[in-house]
């Protein structure tokens, strides 16, 4: 069986403990891989590897680190079809999806902070003519990078090139359940020629590797995407330590229709903004709320096109929806079905185990998208992440109740409102407690603007400048003149 080691100073190495996880395929439940199970001793050396390349990386003129990361990204792109297919097997996720977002994205990601670097500014304070005062930008150090399962390569190039482009060294560490296309980009960092300890990878899990990474003292910052509680942890032990830590979590997201709305593209654009990803996108709008004028057509609409989306095999190009992460994650969803009904919701389609799947994947985490109405806005199943396809559609009477019923959770990630006024829009973009506000549209965004949640759904904000500016710090230098 293949295994896949730690990436340390630009060597493939085995765990200290030589131990070694299973990695699955979510499709057939069988095992793929194993993978690094790393712990405090491995993440000590990839923490010794980056800080001994950081100092002549921050000297490396732009226009070099530029050229290295282009390099990367054609790389990536040159090996779009494999990083696809892994992405795909070991996510569960649709290779439709993984050709259309996670390895574009990818490419995207190096491309644009391998130019922003070339033309990022900083300001110079005249004091009269008494002095100048300039900010200075300067990386920090060894970057700790630590991302979840659901876009895996998207995500971790997400964090990989701002920190590695603003001139630091870094150590990231994949979820433990894809590893896969984290473990081919250092095969594509050591092609490129990236210098050696630049950038590590570290495979595990959360709780050792993770967690050694986020207490370590020799990492100044800390860039994480993954759950709310996880978050908590990791600015529990950062904090003390006064890192740098931006964190981006969990989401609960509010989808409005108004009845003003184009009710074809609201329809349209509401099942990618649910069932994408199997509902694994953090910014998936699993609470729909419909103004009571249109419910019961949107409703009609919205569920004959749910049933007719093709669940099944991964790596079939004309797959819609795969399988979920993990045999955990499934008894997860499938709970907060059941959930549904006890708390008083009908379910009106989906939530069950799709019938026609092929004998290799009878063992895979499949689920039927499933759609709830009949909730309240408290319960659990309204207010908890569930992280999958399932979503509730709710009625509402005016714009009031509707922002009302958007900001009543303790997530504040993204919304997505549909309506073709556009006075409405703006005031209810501006009324909704949540990071980004998507109107006649979802998931689509400008490398340029700030990203992150307000409320639990996370701290700081990352995103083209944005993301340059956390992963350095400001100095200021005054000159008397
Ligand atoms: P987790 O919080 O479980 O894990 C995220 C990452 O942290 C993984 O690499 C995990 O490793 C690691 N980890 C786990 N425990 C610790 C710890 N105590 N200290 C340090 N690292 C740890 O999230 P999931 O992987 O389950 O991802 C799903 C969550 O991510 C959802 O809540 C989703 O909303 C959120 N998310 C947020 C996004 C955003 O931009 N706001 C984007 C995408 C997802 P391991 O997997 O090995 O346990």
């Amino acid at each position: 069986m293949k295994r896949v080691f730690n990436f340390i100073g630009g060597e493939f190495r085995s765990p200290c403990s030589g131990k070694f996880l299973e990695d699955v395929n979510p499709a057939t439940g069988e095992a793929i891989a194993e993978i690094a199970d790393s712990d405090r001793a491995d993440v000590d050396a990839a923490v010794s590897a980056a800080s001994r390349a950081f100092p002549s990386w921050r000297r490396t003129p732009a226009e070099q680190r530029s050229g290295l990361l282009m390099r990367l990204a054609d790389l990536v792109e040159e090996n779009f079809d494999e990083l696809a297919s892994l992405e795909s097997e070991d996510c569960g996720k649709p290779i439709a999806l993984a050709r259309r977002i996670d390895v574009p994205r990818a490419v995207r990601n190096f491309r644009f902070f391998a130019t922003a670097i070339l033309h990022a500014e900083t300001k110079c304070h005249p004091l009269d003519d008494r002095a100048l005062n300039y900010t200075l930008r300067q990386p920090l150090g060894v970057a700790g990078l630590i991302s979840p399962w659901n876009l895996p390569l998207y995500l971790l190039t997400w964090k990989i090139a701002p920190a590695v482009a603003a001139g630091n060294s870094c150590v990231a560490k994949p979820s433990e359940l894809t590893p896969l296309t984290a473990n081919r980009l250092a095969e594509l960092v050591r092609e490129a020629e990236i210098p050696p300890g630049v950038i590590n990878v570290v495979q595990g899990r959360g709780p050792s590797a993770g967690r050694a990474l986020t207490s370590h003292p020799g990492v100044p910052l800390i860039s994480f995407t993954g759950g709310t509680r996880t978050g908590a942890d990791v600015m529990a032990l950062a904090g003390p330590l006064f890192k740098k830590v931006s964190l981006e979590l969990g989401g609960k997201n509010p989808n409005i229709v108004f009845a003003d709305a184009d009710l074809e593209e609201a329809v349209a654009g509401s099942i990618p903004s649910s069932f994408a990803n199997q509902g694994e996108i953090c910014l998936c709008g699993s609470r729909i709320f419909v103004e009571r004028a249109v419910y019961a057509e949107f409703l009609e609409r919205f569920l004959d096109r749910t049933k007719r989306l093709a669940v099944g095999d991964p790596q079939d190009p004309a797959t819609e929806v795969g399988a979920l992460i993990s045999g955990e994650h499934l008894r997860k969803v499938s709970g907060y079905i059941e959930l549904a009904k006890h708390e008083g919701g009908e379910v009106l389609c989906g939530g069950g185990t799709p019938a026609d799947l092929a004998e290799r994947l009878r063992g895979g985490y499949f689920l039927e998208p499933a759609v709830v109405v009949g909730l309240d806005a408290g319960c659990r199943v309204m207010q908890e992440e569930i992280f999958g396809p399932v979503v509730t559609v709710t009625p509402f009477d005016s714009p009031e109740d509707a922002i009302a019923a958007a900001n009543g959770t303790r997530y504040g990630l993204s919304a997505s409102v549909w309506t073709r006024d556009l006075a409405k829009a703006h005031r209810v973009a501006a009324a909704i407690e949540s990071g980004t506000v998507w109107v006649n549209t979802w998931l689509l965004r400008d490398l340029r603007v700030p990203f992150g949640g307000m409320k639990d759904s996370g701290v700081g904000r990352e995103g083209g400048f944005e993301s340059l500016d956390f992963f350095t710090e400001a100095k200021n230098v005054c000159i008397n003149l």
